[in-house]
């Protein structure tokens, strides 16, 4: 049984990896959670979480030269595909394997959460998006990341993705956001999940190589996303219906 969630934004630098790292630290306390960094040509999973030695990465498993499973490894309570950063790596992978890389894992997964690239990237970065049941979007209350983020929603809705929720990170006027979340609510199709302060313990976790909900539980941010967790109501769909979704999935055509 599996849902499978892209963390996703339109650009970069928004907290797609921070975020998921966290989402997927708060659904573990229930679920049996999966992360795999999708974000195979800007990878830093590995730099959240300790990772940076792991051997083998999902590069040489999109290169054909390991399975799923030696590239899997257990940290904070989830099971964590890290992708590795060389761009010898990066060249050798074949993007379009990651639909079985989806597929052999949601076989024995509940959640499945994407660490997705920058969507208005190139066209494969929108990959996560289309093999997803729904995305999290990850937004700054500014107008261009809410204009980046509708255009990632388009993409999602274009290729039958639904939308999980809004998720606002580094957020520093408390007093402001109602409002523009309250807009943003409008044109988005899901909820404002939570919105994550501007925090000196998200920028300590990263520095530390330690998921914010390991590093500091006890964060107002961390707290945010324990919030925004629970706005999230996984829906879980049939694994077989789910793997044979994600070998059929049509791949964008290379930009
Ligand atoms: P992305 O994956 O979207 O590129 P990251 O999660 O890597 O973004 O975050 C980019 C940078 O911003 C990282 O250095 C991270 O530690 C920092 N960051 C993320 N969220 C916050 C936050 N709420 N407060 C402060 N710094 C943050
Ligand atoms: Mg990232």
């Amino acid at each position: 049984m599996v849902e499978v969630f892209a963390v996703a934004s339109g650009k970069g630098g928004t907290g797609k990896t921070t975020s998921t790292l966290a989402l997927g630290m708060a659904l573990a306390r229930e679920h049996d959670v999966t992360v795999i960094d999708a974000d195979t040509g800007m990878a830093n999973i590995l730099f959240h979480a300790g990772l940076t030695e792991a051997e083998p990465t999902l590069h040489e498993v999109l290169a054909g030269d390991a399975a799923v499973e030696a590239a899997t490894y257990d940290r904070f309570g989830m099971r964590v595909v890290p992708c590795g950063t060389s761009l010898a790596g990066f060249r050798e992978a074949d993007p379009s394997r990651l639909r079985e890389v989806v597929a052999t894992i949601a076989a024995d997964a509940e959640v499945i959460l994407l660490d997705s690239p920058a969507a208005l990237g190139s066209r494969t970065a929108v990959l996560p998006i289309v093999l997803a049941d729904r995305i999290v979007v990850v937004l700054q209350p500014t107008v261009p990341s809410l204009s980046d983020g509708l255009k990632v929603q388009e993409y999602a809705t274009t290729y039958g993705t639904g939308v999980a929720g809004l998720l606002f990170n580094r957020v520093t006027d408390d007093a402001a956001i109602d409002e523009i979340a309250g807009k943003a609510e409008r044109y988005f199709e899901g909820e404002t999940l939570a919105s994550v302060p501007e925090s000196d313990a998200a920028r300590a976790a990263r520095r530390a190589s330690e998921p914010l909900l390991a590093h500091t539980p006890e964060s107002a941010a961390a707290a945010a996303y324990r919030q925004a967790e629970d706005g999230l109501e996984v829906r879980e769909g049939l694994s077989a219906d789910v793997a044979e979704r994600f070998q059929s999935a049509v791949i964008p055509e290379q930009s």
